[in-house]
């Protein structure tokens, strides 16, 4: 069994990439969706109000997400901090799925911030999903209900998609114009090869 990492821009399209494989029979491990379980956690919450404030918390004393998203998005060194907090956790229930799935042909792990954590060599394969910055913010303002605005300043940090491209060993392109079935079925079958060659 090989694992595989899929990584993209906020709003490249990810999740939607990951649907089509696990329509294909492929197991897939949502660390973003993971690592949101992680902020009702109270040990978790403790580090989060001793590492930032708790201005970011509700009255209830829950985080506030979007009060959080707002304050680690304007500041790389804050969302660097938060990713320090949370991602090492995550890592964690990755590795035990990740045994409890030992009988499939490959594994896919999911994270926008994959290279930004350092991860991308705990795996065999790299998959990047590009697609043009306007298609993203026009979907994720529609998705997430937010204005042009916020969402500009979460892809603020974003990484160059040639770049990526180029240090994967596959990319989809999901472009407005682009069909991803046939490139999905294609990285599918090479990675069912490559790991029965493993
Ligand atoms: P995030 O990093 O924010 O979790 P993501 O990379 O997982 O995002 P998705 O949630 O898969 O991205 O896609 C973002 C939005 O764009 C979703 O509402 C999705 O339905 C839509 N979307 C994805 N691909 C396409 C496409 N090719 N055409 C139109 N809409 C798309």
């Amino acid at each position: 069994m090989i694992t595989v990492g899929i990584t993209g821009n906020i709003g490249s399209g990810k999740t939607t990439v990951c649907k089509v494989f696990e329509h294909l029979g492929i197991a897939v491990f949502y660390s973003d969706a993971v690592a949101k379980s992680f902020y009702n956690n109270d040990d978790v919450k403790n580090t989060i109000k001793e590492a930032f404030t708790s201005a970011i918390f509700t009255p209830d004393g829950e985080v506030d997400r979007k009060k959080l998203a707002s304050l680690v998005f304007a500041d790389v060194r804050l969302l660097k901090k938060l990713n320090s907090i949370i991602h090492p956790l995550v890592f964690q229930c990755f590795t035990v799925w990740k045994n409890e799935h030992q009988s499939q042909k490959y594994l896919l792990f999911e994270s926008a911030i994959l290279y930004q954590c350092g991860f991308e060599t705990l795996f065999d394969k790299i998959i990047w999903v590009r697609t043009p910055k306007k298609d993203a913010l026009n979907r994720v303002m529609k998705r997430d209900n937010l204005s042009e605005n916020e969402v500009k300043i979460r892809l603020k940090n974003q990484s160059i998609n040639n770049l990526k491209c180029k240090l994967a060993d596959f990319c989809i392109d999901n472009s407005e114009h682009s069909l991803i079935m046939p490139q999905i079925l294609q990285i599918h079958q090479n990675l069912l090869k490559i790991s029965t060659k493993k």
